[in-house]
C-alpha cells in the first residue's frame, strides 16, 4: 500500500465574515484534496478579536505553536468594531503583524483576475478591466514602514526608509519566478529619479533579472504606474514593488476586479510555510447575514496549493472551478447586478465544490 501525502493546515477563522468565508474554503480544500488523493488535516486556531475575547491576546501562544506545526496557514480576517481605536492597547490586527514577523514573511502576492463574466462589476469601463490578469508582490517586511519615525516636534517629523540589498534579491527572485509561471513579464515599479533606496532597488533589480533570461524586465516610476494600472491593467503581469508603493497600488489595483471578495493573497517567507487570506476585512456590515462572497478565501486556498504545497494542477483545478461557477451565472450579492438572482455564502461554496468534483482528472 502506498501511504498518501499528507498535510498540516492551520485554520484561523478570526472573526466577523473571516468566520463564514473560511468555513467555504475548507470545504473545498478538503474536496481537493479528497479529489487528487491526499490527505489533509485541519487544526483550528484562535486569532483575532476571537482571541482577545478567550484568552486576552490577539495571537495565543497555542495559535502560534498551531502555526509552526503547520504546512500552511489559512486565515480569515481580524478585526472587530470594539477594539477600532487605533489607540488601543490590545487590537486584533496586532496578530497579523506577529505573525508576518515570527514567520519572516517578507512577500506579499495579491492577483488581480478579472474573469470576463464580472468585467462590468468593476467601477471602470469593462473594456478597459477585460482580460486583466496581473499579480502585485510587495516587499511587506523593509522600506519606510520599518523605518526611525520620529516625531521632533509639532513642526517636525522625521519617517526613514531604508532598504538592504539581500531584502531586495529575496522578494525580486520571488517576482522572476512568479513570472516563470505566468506570462514571463516583471514591472518593477520605483521612484528612482528620487530616492536613493529606489536606485538601489533598481540596481539589484537588473542583476537579479540576469538569472532569468526568459522574463522581460520593465523599470516603471510609481507615478507613472499608478496610472498605467488604471488605463492599461492589460499590459501588467508580475508588479513587484517595495513596501509602501505595494502597499497603495495593491489596494488601487483591487478596484479593477470590482469587489474585495474576489481578491485572494499569500504572504510568504524564504520557506515553504506561507500565510494565505482574503485581502477583504471582517467586514461587520454583513456579518452573520450569508451574503459575504467565499470566492477570495476559496482563491486563497488555490494560492495555498500552488506555494506552500507545491501543487500547481490543484491550484488550477479551485480556479477553474470558480471560473465555471461564475461562468454559469451564479453570484453573491456583491458582484450581482441588479436584478439579478443571487447565492448565499454556503451556496456559493457548494457550488464550486460540486464544479470541482465535476472537471475530469487531470484538469
Ligand atoms: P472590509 O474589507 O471588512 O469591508 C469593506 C467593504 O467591503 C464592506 O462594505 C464589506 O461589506 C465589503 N466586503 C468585504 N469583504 C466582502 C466579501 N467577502 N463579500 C462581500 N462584501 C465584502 O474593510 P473594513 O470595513 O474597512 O474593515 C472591517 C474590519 O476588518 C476592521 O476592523 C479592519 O481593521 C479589519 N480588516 C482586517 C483585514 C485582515 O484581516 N487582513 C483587512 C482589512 C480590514
Amino acid at each position: 500500500m502506498t501511504q498518501q501525502t499528507r498535510y498540516v493546515i492551520a485554520v484561523l477563522p478570526g472573526d466577523g465574515i473571516g468566520q463564514e468565508v473560511i468555513a467555504e474554503a475548507e470545504k473545498v480544500l478538503r474536496a481537493v484534496a479528497e479529489r487528487f488523493g491526499w490527505h489533509v488535516e485541519l487544526r483550528h486556531g484562535l486569532v483575532g478579536a476571537a482571541a482577545i475575547d478567550q484568552t486576552g491576546r490577539p495571537l495565543p501562544d497555542e495559535t502560534l505553536a498551531l502555526c509552526q506545526s503547520a504546512d500552511a496557514i489559512l486565515l480569515g480576517a481580524v478585526g472587530d468594531p470594539r477594539y477600532d481605536d487605533p489607540r488601543s492597547r490590545i487590537r486584533p490586527e496586532q496578530a497579523l503583524l506577529a505573525l508576518r514577523k515570527t514567520f519572516e514573511l517578507f512577500a506579499n502576492l495579491r492577483p488581480v483576475w478579472v474573469h470576463p463574466a464580472l468585467a462590468s462589476a468593476s467601477p471602470l469601463r469593462p473594456e478597459i478591466v477585460q482580460g486583466t490578469d496581473c499579480i502585485v508582490i510587495r516587499e511587506l517586511t523593509g522600506g519606510i514602514y520599518f523605518g526611525e519615525p520620529r516625531v521632533e516636534s509639532d513642526q517636525r517629523a522625521v519617517d526613514t526608509m531604508i532598504y538592504h540589498r539581500n531584502e531586495v534579491e529575496r522578494i525580486a527572485r520571488i517576482a522572476f519566478q512568479a513570472a516563470q509561471r505566468r506570462k514571463r513579464k516583471v514591472t518593477s515599479v520605483d521612484k528612482a529619479n528620487v530616492l536613493a533606496c529606489s536606485r538601489l532597488w533598481r540596481r539589484v533589480v537588473d542583476q537579479v533579472a540576469r538569472d532569468y533570461p526568459d522574463v522581460v524586465l520593465q523599470h516603471m516610476l510609481v507615478d507613472a504606474a499608478a496610472m498605467h494600472l488604471m488605463r492599461h491593467p492589460r499590459d501588467f503581469d508580475v508588479i513587484l514593488t517595495e513596501n509602501m508603493f505595494g502597499d497603495i497600488l495593491s489596494d488601487e489595483a483591487s478596484v479593477l476586479a470590482g469587489s474585495m471578495g474576489m481578491l485572494p493573497s499569500a504572504s510568504l517567507g524564504e520557506g515553504r510555510l506561507g500565510l494565505f487570506e482574503p485581502v477583504h476585512g471582517s467586514a461587520p456590515d454583513i456579518a452573520g447575514k450569508g451574503i459575504a462572497n467565499p470566492l477570495a478565501a476559496i482563491l486563497s486556498v488555490a494560492m495555498l496549493c500552488r506555494y506552500s504545497l507545491r501543487r500547481e494542477r490543484e491550484a488550477k483545478a479551485i480556479e477553474n472551478a470558480v471560473g465555471r461557477v461564475l461562468e454559469a451565472g451564479y453570484r453573491t450579492a456583491d458582484i450581482a447586478v441588479p436584478g439579478q438572482p443571487v447565492v448565499t455564502t454556503q451556496q456559493m461554496g457548494d457550488l464550486v465544490v460540486g464544479a470541482l468534483s465535476a472537471q475530469g482528472s487531470g484538469t
